[in-house]
């Protein structure tokens, strides 16, 4: 299995590779060569199997000879101990052909602690066979940043630099990447928005010298081990419905695309899926792309759901590349005019996109009436960025194909928001109640390279 890059200039590297780089040295994205298939016999049995039994056979025809089966199967076991529910991923049942998979049992309560702990897992296991040392960077609107840290904290052979948006991230959200103690991970507030985090550390990726010379290596959305950590929970949910003997549709809550790119993969992979539907908050870009075809990039207006308040969706670039035949000239192209502003698809390129994407747009008012709503008629307290799926699921879901609406962070990681919909302030969980009695550790950092290249080299090096 090789792993090429979406400008179709970078080395071709094999998943281990892909896995420690991140982002390809031309700028692009890995994706594999081919993407491997399940039979419809495969899928059938994974029916009854447990998370972890389902996340082996979905996952190990794209590692190659990185792991043993035996290094892998410990792997995921270690990765999924931490949750707070034995099934992982459950589904509860909303109405009568909607369902909610709560992907917000994890160690930080977020959907990315699925991927997270097990790139902390793989990365450790892979660099210890290497005797290597890595600096990991990541940028956040905040669940990734706080899963990243929660992952690698007192790992050996890795440091953790997270870049968050200064004052735009929830207390929890905060907390969770301030308050751990371990000395190999650090929380960098950045003055700027999460698309300045984002864009310093491509920043960062591109300047080689600094690169090598840290061994820097990236876990955002745009590493590949991320999304296809993700791809398992989209087959472990569709099999409980009935797949591969009936299609199912999801409703994924958006920001930088890597989720919902994840169940793209499934259904390359052999899922029968018939819908993916992209919800977005008023951060729209990728609805108004999705409608229109133009992909311009405007303003982020922080919103109550922080997590998808982005305008610039990194793993587009994965699903552009092969609407566009996977011709990487072609997405290099594009990404320089997104430079300048925006690129506009044609409307062959929009038909491929729309064979597999729906979209709509949830405003503030929507998402807080839908919060209101969801306690009201089906008794389930939604974080807001889960209530934007549900939002949109319920505009565009029909009576005959299941619709299952991604939940994909806890209520209590955004109290405020749920608390001024509902007049309920949703309490942690008991096994982090002490969150805010806990000290914080954190540096502010302003929206420049070098400073952030000399925080990282100071701390490294002490
Ligand atoms: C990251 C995040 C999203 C968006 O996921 P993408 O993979 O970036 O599209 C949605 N909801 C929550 C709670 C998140 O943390």
């Amino acid at each position: 299995m090789q792993y090429i890059s979406t400008r179709g200039n970078a080395p071709v590297l094999k998943f281990e590779d892909a896995m420690l780089t991140g982002l390809a040295r031309d700028g692009g994205l890995y994706v594999p060569e081919t993407i491997p298939t399940l039979s419809h016999a495969d899928i059938a049995a994974l029916s009854g199997l447990s998370y972890e039994e389902i996340a082996f056979r979905v996952m190990r025809p794209f590692i190659g000879d990185t792991f043993t089966d035996e290094e892998f199967a410990d792997i995921i076991a270690k990765a999924y101990a931490g949750f707070g529910h034995a099934a992982r991923a459950p589904m509860v049942q909303l109405d009568s052909n909607h369902f909610l998979l709560e992907l917000f049992h994890g160690p930080t309560l977020a959907f990315k602690d699925f991927a997270m702990q097990m790139i902390g897992q793989m990365f450790q296991v892979a660099l210890s066979r290497r005797g290597e040392r890595v600096t990991i960077v990541g940028a956040t609107s905040g669940d990734t940043g706080s899963a990243a840290i929660e992952a690698f904290k007192g790992l050996d052979a890795v440091d953790v630099f997270i870049l968050y948006p200064h004052g735009r991230v929830s207390e929890v959200q905060r907390r969770q990447m301030t308050t751990p103690s371990e000395s190999n991970v650090h929380a960098l507030a950045v003055d700027g928005h999460f698309d300045d985090c984002q864009a310093r550390l491509k920043d960062m990726f591109n300047d080689f010298e600094f690169r090598d010379g840290v061994r820097l290596a990236g876990v955002n959305s745009i590493n590949w081990a991320r999304v296809l950590a993700q791809v398992v929970y989209y087959f472990s949910s569709a099999v409980s419905l009935g797949a591969p003997h009936r299609k199912v549709s999801f409703t994924v809550p958006t920001g930088n695309f890597g989720d919902i790119f994840a169940g793209y993969i499934a259904k390359k992979m052999g899922l029968p899926i018939d819908r993916l539907v992209v919800a977005t908050n008023q951060n729209d870009i990728l609805h108004r792309c999705l409608t229109t075809g133009a992909y311009v990039t405007d303003q982020v207006i922080p919103s109550i759901s922080p997590s998808m308040d982005i305008q610039v969706s990194s793993n587009f670039e994965r699903a552009m590349f092969d609407a566009y035949g996977r011709d990487g000239a072609a997405i290099g192209q594009l990404m320089a005019e997104l430079k300048q502003g925006g690129f506009h698809i044609s409307q062959g390129i929009l038909e491929e996109l729309r064979s597999h994407f729906d979209s709509g747009r949830v405003s503030e008012e929507e998402t807080s009436a839908q919060i209101t709503r969801s306690l009201r008629t089906h008794a389930e307290l939604l974080c807001p960025h889960s209530a934007i799926g549900v939002e949109v699921a319920e505009r565009l879901r029909t009576s005959t194909t299941p619709m299952i609406t991604l939940a994909t962070a806890h209520p209590a990681k955004f109290p405020d928001a749920v608390e001024a919909a509902t007049g309920i302030r949703p309490p942690l969980p008991e096994r982090m109640a002490d969150l805010f009695d806990r000290s914080e550790r954190v540096t502010r950092v302003g929206n420049d390279l070098e400073a952030l290249k000399a925080v990282v080299l100071e701390r490294i090096n002490k």
